[in-house]
């Protein structure tokens, strides 16, 4: 069996949590692209942590967690957080962490890069996360950059450091005035930070089709969601590279594999964090009452992230784009201060109603069409079971099957890992 699960709208649907609920029913779990600009947030026996770039695996037994070579990663941060993880009990070894040679590094110029950048768009920014991202996956697409594999062969790092800092410096870094960076440097921080891995760098494409061929099952992890896809998604508000689950396969390692199940993530509203369109966004004290019962401060960040209802237009398109089998409705529990929940059942643009996802200025143009859904309006956290939920509970979850067009198969009623009810069950 071969699952992604991916999110349906803008990021931050819970996906760590479903991963790590699902991921005791796989032998592996493939993240496929992204680097650390975004967090996924986990609860379970080992407590609550948040993981950037290790798949949300790695807290269960047996697991092999597999980085693979769509992905950005940050040496320096993934040390950290090996070590962060290490510190709550959760062992990490070359066994059950397993990185891809081809993956890309993304190094402190990257940083650099990005935080100059946002720095000269000033109000124009694309809100980066500041980690590096963009500027990296421009790199890899230039064919200049380092991948994990280059840490294997000590003897030519430095002359491909020393040619990749001399254009570095002479294309970008000291265009914003910035007085360079030094091959000496950068050397350095390889030697700190990419040594500890070295162990975990592997090829991974051979690996992981002699597992596929035994029968074991692999979970692929997304990063963010369809609407940040960089083809897909709100360009250029989006990340900077293919996060839908066609690509799963080809940024794990195993491109000639197909996936049996696409798992959507989607919240009983919405959450968008950053700069760009957002059509069902609300404001004022309505949507500090979401934001405070949600949570919703950016689980990398902490920067308080923009919320709205329900979006049947966006979330209809992202179960298209996902190709999405199924969905998880998480953190239903949130909505249990309303009377009547708010939706946005469509948009309007020039005055016409629009229930398909526009793209470029004509959703910049779009205002939302809301209405309401009779809430449930009690307490939902102790559900387990579909004749657990209240009726009105059950009729919100039809009304978003119907307005997403996909199967609700779990609903999550609170982070921890066993706050859920599976609705086939
Ligand atoms: P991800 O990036 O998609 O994994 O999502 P985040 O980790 O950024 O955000 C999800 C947040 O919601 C985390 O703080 C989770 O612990 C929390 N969460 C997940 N599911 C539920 C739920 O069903 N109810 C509540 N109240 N919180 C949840």
């Amino acid at each position: 069996m071969l699952a992604a699960v991916v999110g349906i709208n803008w990021g931050d649907e819970g996906k760590g949590r479903m991963v790590d609920l699902l991921a005791s029913k796989f032998d592996i779990v493939a993240r496929y692209q992204g680097g650390n600009n975004a967090g996924h947030t986990v609860v379970n026996d080992h407590g609550k942590f948040i993981l950037n770039l290790i798949p949300s695996g790695i807290a269960n037994e047996g697991v092999i967690n597999v980085m693979g070579n769509g992905m950005v990663i940050d040496i320096e941060h993934l040390c950290g957080e090996i070590a962060r993880v290490r510190d709550i009990g959760i062992s990490v070894t070359p066994q059950n962490l397993r990185i891809s040679d081809r993956a890309t590094i993304c190094m402190p110029y990257h940083r650099l890069l990005d935080v100059l950048e946002e720095e000269r768009l000033g109000s124009h920014g694309y809100g980066s996360t500041h980690r590096g991202i963009a500027p990296v996956y421009g790199d890899k697409y230039m064919k200049k950059s380092l991948r994990m594999g280059d840490l294997l062969h000590p003897d030519t790092l430095r002359r491909k450091v020393e040619e990749l800092v001399e254009w570095k410096n002479m294309t970008s870094v000291r265009g914003y005035g910035h007085e360079g960076v030094s091959a000496d440097e950068i050397m350095e921080w390889l030697d700190k930070y990419g040594t500890p891995l070295i162990p975990h760098i592997i090829d991974v494409t051979p690996v992981l089709l002699a597992d596929v061929k035994e029968g074991k099952s692999v979970l692929f992890e997304a990063q963010l969601g369809a609407l940040r896809d960089i083809d897909f998604g709100i360009y250029p508000f989006t990340s900077s590279s293919n996060n839908i689950a066609a690509y799963a396969p080809i940024g794990a390692g195993i491109p000639g594999c197909r996936l049996d199940k696409v798992v959507g993530i989607t919240k009983a509203y919405s959450s968008c964090v950053g700069a760009g369109p957002f059509t069902c966004e609300l404001f004022g004290e309505e949507a500090d009452r979401l934001r405070e019962a949600g949570g919703e401060y950016g689980a990398a960040t902490g920067r308080p992230r923009r919320v709205g209802p329900f979006d049947a237009v966006a979330t209809r398109y992202g179960v298209m784009i996902q190709g999405a089998d199924e969905l998880a409705l998480t953190k239903l529990d949130v909505l249990s201060m309303y009377k009547e929940i708010p939706v946005c059942e469509a948009y309007e643009i020039d005055g016409r109603r629009v229930d398909h996802f526009p793209v470029g200025d004509s959703l910049d143009k779009a205002k939302p069409v809301f209405s309401s859904v009779e809430g449930f309006n009690c307490d939902v956290t102790d559900c387990r079971r579909v004749a657990d939920l209240p009726d009105a509970a059950r009729r919100y979850i039809d009304y978003i099957e119907k307005a997403s067009d996909c199967h609700v198969r779990y609903v999550s009623v609170g982070p921890g890992r066993d706050d859920y009810v599976d609705m086939d069950e």
